[in-house]
């Protein structure tokens, strides 16, 4: 997700995953005997991560042919069709950094020749008519792959809907990352009103991230409460196979710094750096011509580190989430503790971007332990301007909305 466009473009005929010539936007549509939720994958956002395609049409089938008792709709579409084809990442610019809010208010007259911006018309009309006359709730997985090897794992916006969505999912489900990337079509989906997550499935030809991928769908639709488990020998396998896959992980991580970069910093990571490595105090993990090594300041992990390509993004860092933490952060906000955060010193409310609601926060009055506080009520997305910074809350939090408006 957070990764470059790759230097060269992949070849399809060096694909372990058999190469297809035509890609559908409409993947598959399987509907259960019982009206219910609607789960909405997407695979391909990224044209040079096809894995969550295949996984899609091998999960239809399997619905096809079985028949399982299921309630609710599953529908699997295709992402980037245009860029699929021809086996890259994007043709013109990433449609996964399309959906700001700025631009989706202009998308229906744009007129700037990209390929990508007939693709985000063409997927945004389609999922229209995917929920049209639907009534919900709305969940959607964004499927996606890596150009480095790892764990596969899951991003959520900290939400107590995607947090308890994600609970079926038994790998890393990581807080915070998917916020730090705007313009995501997992976040424009957010912001109108659906459950989401990210799913990192591993290496991009790697014939487990099909099984990977296949696994999440699967327990999607439990999550969803569209299957029930004790019913789908699929979706208990699927456990298995993700529980199998986390290799001891931490369950939950928080991001909680992120080394932006820019191309004159001449920003190297240091070999070695997998995704999730345990990373000790004042460890150099990267140098650039500025502050020649660049330290990670404390007991950490180590999230998307950057080896190959460009990018905005050196690396992450990010902690262990206790259970405990999760329980307590539930609690206070549902108990709406948030309602008195602006009587905290250094603390006033003002009006967000596009309905969420935000706090200014003066860092001369304001004290280290806010942050913590902050987080717990589930406010992230801190943009620092001097001598303040601001933080945002997600919509929809505890409740989804009446309608969706997409
Ligand atoms: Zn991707």
């Amino acid at each position: 997700m957070g990764e470059p466009p790759p230097a060269t473009s992949l070849n399809p005929a060096s694909s372990t995953a058999p190469a297809l010539q035509h890609y559908s936007r409409v993947l598959g549509r399987y509907e259960g005997q019982q009206p219910g939720p609607l789960v909405l994958c997407v695979g391909g956002i990224h044209g040079n991560e096809p894995a969550g395609i295949h996984a899609l049409q091998q999960v239809f089938e399997i619905l096809q042919s079985t028949q399982p008792k299921m309630r609710g709709t599953l529908v699997g579409l295709s992402g980037n069709i245009r860029a699929l084809e021809v086996g890259t990442r994007f043709i013109d610019h990433d449609l996964n950094r399309a959906w700001k809010p700025s631009r989706m208010e202009t998308l229906e007259s744009l007129n700037d020749g990209c390929a990508e911006t007939l693709e985000q018309r063409e997927l945004l009309a389609t999922i229209r008519t995917m929920v049209r006359g639907q009534r919900g709730p709305f969940y959607f997985l964004d499927l996606h792959t890596s150009s480095a090897e790892g764990e596969p794992f899951a991003c959520i916006g900290d939400t107590i809907r995607n947090r308890k969505f994600a609970q079926s999912f038994p790998v890393p489900v990581i807080l915070g990352l998917e916020e730090q990337l705007e313009g995501a079509l997992l976040e424009h989906l957010n912001n109108a009103g659906m459950i989401t997550m990210g799913f990192e499935a591993g290496q991009h030809r790697a014939t487990s991230s099909v099984s990977n991928h296949a696994a999440a769908i699967w327990r999607a639709l439990v999550g969803a409460r569209c299957l029930r488990e004790s019913e789908c020998p699929q979706a208990r396998d699927a456990a298995k196979l993700l529980e199998t896959s986390r290799n001891g992980l931490p369950r939950w991580l928080g991001v909680r710094y992120r080394h932006a970069i820019t191309e004159a910093d001449g920003f190297q990571m240091r070999p070695g750096y997998r995704n999730f490595r345990p990373l000790q105090p004042h460890e150099i993990v990267a140098d650039d011509q500025i502050a020649g090594g660049i330290r990670a300041n404390y007991k950490s992990r180590m999230i998307l580190p950057l080896y190959q390509g460009k990018g905005d993004d050196g690396f992450f860092l990010a902690l262990e989430i206790h259970p405990a933490w999760l329980a307590t952060s539930r609690w206070m906000r549902r108990l709406r503790f948030d309602r008195a955060i602006h009587l905290l010193p250094g603390v006033r409310r003002i009006r967000g971007g596009h309905g969420q609601e935000a706090l200014h926060v003066d860092r001369r009055i304001a004290r280290w332990f806010l942050v913590e506080i902050f987080h717990l009520l589930g406010f992230r997305k801190r943009r620092i301007h001097g001598d303040h910074f601001l933080v945002e809350r997600r919509k929809f939090d505890l409740k989804g909305p009446p309608h969706l408006e997409l």
